[in-house]
């Protein structure tokens, strides 16, 4: 048996005007996916629990079958495992942003300009060699181009922190709580670092962020829980450093992108190839969100169809190949474009066996909507389950 799993990373969406009401889903020419539905059990899934932050690390931590309520530590220990930078028992990673603040103490930008990495490693190089280094256990990683990573001792840990997405053009929200002091006061004493370096690499980051704090989460090994083994494609940090974190390959696709000239093709061959020598494959694709950021309903309805042409449809032609398989198909969140964020809402899921004779449901948010929803990190736990 073969067990593919597939994420659009935010596909899931709500009626938009520009498309006559009908949603991303509705709107799409997916003649594969609908013809996959309707042989497939369909449902509604709850991917962000009560209470968790609606993002990629929750939601890829559910569809890969960790319930969030009981794994989930935080965001940024899945970019350090990403990163391939391991925490200690105890210690805390931080998201480290580079980001703009004026003297008003506006968060003009929570990505300094977008600076590269060429100009944004110099800047954290600085950092850590002023102000970390593993004096009292803290320490900077460069990462990519506004993202970065700070370890810092578990007493650094308790604090609530706003991401910086979420201030755009509004004041500064300082963290509370019992570490706040010693956050702020690192906040406060990257100025200094950061305004010096980045007049030099011509950049307009004036100090760093910090949030998304935890500890490395405990996840158990994936081959162990569920008796498969498998790799992944993405080209997002958090769903790669799930992979690492549950001892699942990552594999490196060339052309596999975050963005609108993601490698569909090329990411659908890498899950062939792989599926020659072991039983469970992870593809994740993260334009659907991308689309969902930039309100761009056009954009979000051309990766669906790439995701029908290039990826489900020949990929239903080569399993058969393989013998009986199964599917789940599923966002980790929606990202609605006419919101431009993600919300916690469920999500229409897709639960294919080729030896069943079920009939399905389409695969859109209305056909979905009266179903009640089922808790996504129980999905995967079914697909491998013996029939
Ligand atoms: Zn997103």
């Amino acid at each position: 048996m073969k067990y593919v799993v597939l994420v659009p990373d935010g596909c899931a969406d709500e009626p938009v005007a520009v498309l006559g009401g009908r949603t991303p889903l509705e709107a799409a020419h997916l003649p594969h996916l609908q013809a996959l539905a309707a042989r497939s059990e369909v449902g509604r899934a709850a991917v962000i629990p009560d209470g968790l932050p609606p993002g990629s690390d929750v939601g890829n931590l559910a569809i890969l079958g960790y319930d969030p309520d009981v794994f989930h530590t935080g965001r940024a220990p899945i970019e350090a495992a990403a990163m391939g930078v391991d925490l200690a028992p105890g210690e805390v990673a931080y998201r480290c942003n580079l980001v703009t603040i004026d003297e008003a103490g506006t968060m003009v930008d929570f990505a300094a300009g977008h600076l590269t990495s060429e100009q944004s490693h110099p800047i954290i190089a600085a950092l850590d060699a002023e102000l970390g280094g593993g004096r009292d256990g803290v320490r900077f990683y460069p990462g990519v181009e506004y993202r970065h990573l700070l370890v810092v001792p578990g007493a650094w840990a308790e604090a609530e922190c706003v991401p910086p997405h979420d201030l755009t053009g509004r004041p500064a929200v300082w963290p509370t709580g019992p570490a706040s002091t010693r956050l702020r006061t690192l906040m406060d004493a990257s100025r200094a670092v950061v305004s010096r370096v980045a007049a030099e690499v011509d950049s307009t980051a004036t100090q760093i962020w910090l949030w998304g704090q935890g500890t490395r989460p405990q996840l158990p090994d994936f081959a162990n829980r569920y008796g498969v083994t498998g790799r992944l494609t993405s080209a997002v940090d958090l769903v790669r450093g799930l992979g690492v974190l549950a001892g699942i390959e990552v594999l490196d696709v060339p052309g596999a992108s975050a963005g609108f000239d993601n490698d569909y093709v090329a990411q659908r061959m890498a899950c062939i190839d792989s599926l020659a020598d072991r039983d469970f494959f992870l593809l994740h694709v993260e334009a659907t969100d991308e689309a969902g950021h930039q309100q761009n309903a056009a954009a979000k309805v051309e990766a669906l169809e790439a995701w029908d042409r290039d990826i489900i449809g020949p990929l239903l032609d080569a399993l058969p190949a393989f013998g009986d398989f199964r599917i789940l198909l599923m966002p980790d969140h929606a990202t609605p474009v006419e919101l431009g964020t993600h919300t916690s809402d469920s999500v229409p899921y897709l639960l294919h066996d080729s030896a069943s004779t079920v009939t399905g449901l389409p695969y859109t948010e209305t056909a979905t909507r009266d179903c009640p929803a089922v808790a996504a990190h129980t999905l995967l736990g079914r697909m491998v389950a013996s029939a």
